[in-house]
């Protein structure tokens, strides 16, 4: 018989109760260190007081009103987000896979309103990861995610990662953006090195096609820069938001340029919920302690911190672990053991980690975490790794 709830998920034996800072506690009592934070939602941990207080006091004043009135919050988190970046304008989703929908429309609605209908290409990448929707997956492209789909909205040309010359050769007359991760997540902490990042949006400029930048898991501080693409000294035209920026309340956006943006004309695009004042009150107070440099300094010291610890585990356990990915806190370590195994251990040890594709574990913490929480993270992983070489 089928569950109840729609069994898309191998969840694990695990029922959280409550969560405090880094740490998650468990129906039984016990705690976890938690080095996922929910995929890199919770940007500042569990119950963060200011976050907490942000959606108390919104809640008591008002909830929702549709986009049919003005929101202030909305208005004061767009202003944010255009202060902080390249862009000029924002809409507010409720999830990545929603930002990337409009991302989509956008593009092919910016070349119809230029005269050139025939460019509705978006140029994606093997491994990539832009949402569960039709747009999402047929951006994508993986058979994982689309088989059984069909027919998937057409308009996608999946190209090999890391490939400038297939790059090159797709940009036909048809072509309408590239949009890429500047850090693959779910793909397994693949980094796009900055000159690549660079090359594409040179070969935009070029070609007069859009970059558009997936930031939903490496934004909002993640790297140690506001936006990945910050590290490139490059500009998207179009980025999607999500996950961190709502710091665990459902919250995304799709950032833009004027010029990008300009066809999007009232009526072209909407959404009931995106932009409510308790994700725009939420996400106000994370952007006031994300885009604080010095927030930002403090991210890059954690990174340092467990990165060299990381490499440390990689010398001390060859047979479980080979090399450590990506930047700031989003580390990817690849395993020469199952990374499920490694998973499962790690739970033992009480430590929560995430697995990605090319058998790598993700470590996306609380960007907040202390240096305690990383000793105590490396010693939980140390631990993991012994009882999976002896398994
Ligand atoms: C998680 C993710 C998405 C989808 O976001 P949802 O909020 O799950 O819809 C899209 N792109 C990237 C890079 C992601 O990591």
């Amino acid at each position: 018989m089928i569950p109840s709830v729609l069994p898309t998920y191998n969840r694990a034996p695990l029922t959280f109760v409550k969560g405090e800072g880094s740490w998650l506690i468990e129906a039984d009592g016990r705690r976890f260190l938690d080095m996922g934070a929910g995929i890199a939602v919770n940007a500042l941990g569990h119950a963060h007081p200011a976050l907490v207080k942000a959606l108390s006091d919104q809640a008591q004043a008002l909830w929702h009103t549709s986009n049919l009135y003005h929101i202030p919050q909305q208005q004061a988190l767009a202003d944010k987000l255009v202060d902080a970046t390249f862009a000029d304008t924002v809409f507010f989703t409720n999830s990545g896979t929603e930002s990337c929908e409009l991302a989509v429309k956008m593009v092919r609605k910016h070349f119809h309103a230029a005269g050139q209908p025939e460019r509705v290409n978006i140029i994606t990448f093997e491994g990539s990861f832009h949402g569960r929707s039709s747009a999402g997956i047929a951006a994508a492209g993986s058979e994982k995610m689309t088989a059984g789909f069909g027919p998937l909205l057409p308009g996608f040309t999946h190209l090999p990662w890391n490939d400038h010359d297939a790059v090159v050769a797709a940009i036909t007359d048809e072509a309408a953006a590239i949009l890429i991760e500047p850090i693959q997540g779910e793909g397994g902490i693949r980094p796009l090195p900055d000159h690549c990042l660079k090359g594409l949006r040179d070969l935009c400029d070029e070609h007069g096609i859009l970059l558009v930048l997936d930031e939903v898991q490496c934004g909002m501080g993640r790297t140690g820069r506001l936006f990945a693409h910050e590290w490139a000294g490059i500009e998207p035209d179009i980025m999607m938001v999500a996950k961190g920026i709502g710091g665990g309340f459902p919250l995304g956006a799709v950032l833009a340029t004027e010029h990008a943006a300009a066809a999007m004309t009232a009526g072209s695009h909407g959404s009931t919920y995106g932009g409510n004042p308790l994700g725009c009150a939420v996400g106000c107070a994370v952007m006031d302690h994300v885009a604080d440099p010095a927030f930002l300094a403090q991210v890059n010291r954690t990174s340092g911190m467990l990165r060299q610890g990381l490499e440390g585990l990689i010398a001390t356990h060859p047979d479980v672990f080979e090399g450590v990915s990506g930047t700031g806190l989003m580390l990817g370590l690849k395993c020469k053991a199952l990374n499920t195994d490694v998973l499962s251990a790690a739970y033992d040890a009480q430590l929560i980690l995430v697995p990605a594709a090319n058998n790598v574990i993700r470590l996306l913490p609380p960007l907040n975490l202390s240096a305690e929480d990383v000793a105590e993270a490396l010693s939980r992983l140390d631990k993991a790794a012994q009882n999976v070489v002896s398994a």
